[in-house]
């Protein structure tokens, strides 16, 4: 599938670009099931843009009077360049930190009821919300990254990597058939069960033992 994907769509001619923001929806069974959802037969794949990306760190976002849903997820750093068409490397990977996808879900509930893109609902200012990213060894994958986060106190998301429904070399597959990935790509890979809503002023943290992560901020 990758080679005729690949015949179709890759060319090296084609302008080089980097600083994309690719995100995988529904990559966790339980979420799905959550939002009512069809398991989705591949990555399903949509992207924010590089103004979307804030710092754990940096305060607040611009729609204060605005309730979003929190969605924990593991953000992967790509860190060489992988041509349209090649083998996947999970070396390629080279760093990983914890993000929310920021997500306003009643928008996204009416655009998806119309058939329309939902990049209103998951594309803007501080929706991609990252912490320091920490290098990473390929083998961590084979034993698994647990990581949570806490709402005001309250742990309301737990997720861990083995239950991907698609892991990141699958991801990786997927991405190259139809283009490049190139250094400072950065891959969202899917909220676990338990999304629900945050306002401005929660107080968030993030956590990873695995990744020796340990995040505070808030909406
Ligand atoms: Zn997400």
């Amino acid at each position: 599938m990758l080679s005729t994907l690949s015949k179709k769509l890759c060319n090296d001619n084609m302008p080089k670009l980097s600083g994309n923001i690719y995100a995988i929806g529904r990559n966790y069974a339980a979420h799905a099931a959550e939002l009512n959802n069809e398991l989705p037969k591949e990555p399903l794949v949509f992207l924010m843009s590089p103004s979307s990306l804030r710092e754990w760190e940096e305060g607040a976002t611009a729609f204060q009077g605005e309730t979003f849903h929190h969605e924990i997820e593991l953000v992967l750093l790509v860190g060489e360049h992988s041509p349209c068409g090649s083998v996947p490397r999970l070396s390629s990977l080279t760093g990983i930190t914890l993000g929310l996808d920021l997500t306003r879900r009643e928008v996204q509930t009416q655009l998806k009821a119309k058939g329309h893109p939902w990049t209103t609902a998951k594309n803007f200012q501080g929706s991609a919300f990252v912490g320091t990213f920490h290098s990473l060894d390929s083998s961590i994958w084979e034993t698994g990254i647990t990581f949570s986060l806490d709402v005001n106190g309250e742990t309301k998301q737990s997720g861990d990597s083995r239950l991907m429904l698609f892991p990141p070399k699958t991801i990786l597959t997927h991405l190259l058939g139809y283009q490049d990935l190139y250094p400072g790509d950065l891959i969202f890979t899917g909220t676990p069960a338990g999304v629900g809503p945050v306002r401005h002023g929660d107080e968030l943290v993030a956590r990873s033992r695995e990744l020796g992560i340990q995040l505070k901020g808030q909406v």
